[in-house]
């Protein structure tokens, strides 16, 4: 854990946040300036500052944060119609906080591609 970041302090629960789910790899809540009706990040609780710094032994705990983003898709009852789940890495992907996470955005129809 990094105590200067803001996702790993939302993690250990220092930071307050509406989680939605938590076990003992990843942490899911509500995204302070949503941009879609329902707006999650899904993070893992270890610090891994982003996409393209994650290693091999990795593979799973990615594995796990889409089937998660999945999941709550379903149970934010934006599945049928379809949703977004991205993660941006890097200052010119987009990324602002430097801690890996998955956005899910649905409950609005999206335009491809993004701007
Ligand atoms: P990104 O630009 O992909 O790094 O996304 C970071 C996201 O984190 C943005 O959508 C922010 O609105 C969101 N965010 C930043 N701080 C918080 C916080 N304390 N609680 C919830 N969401 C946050």
């Amino acid at each position: 854990m990094s105590s200067s970041c803001i996702f790993c302090r939302i993690g250990s629960g220092e930071i307050q946040a509406t989680i939605v789910l938590r076990d003992d790899e990843i942490v899911a809540f509500r995204d302070l300036s949503p941009q879609a009706p329902t707006h999650l990040l899904i993070i893992p609780t270890r610090h891994v500052a982003s996409l393209d710094r994650a290693e091999p032994g990795d593979a799973a705990l990615l594995g796990k944060m889409l089937l998660v983003a999945r999941d709550l898709a379903r149970k934010e009852g934006i599945a049928a119609d379809g949703y977004r789940v991205v993660t941006n890495s890097g200052p010119a992907g987009g990324q602002s906080v430097f801690h890996l996470h998955l956005h899910l955005i649905g409950g609005r129809p999206m335009a491809w591609p993004p701007g």
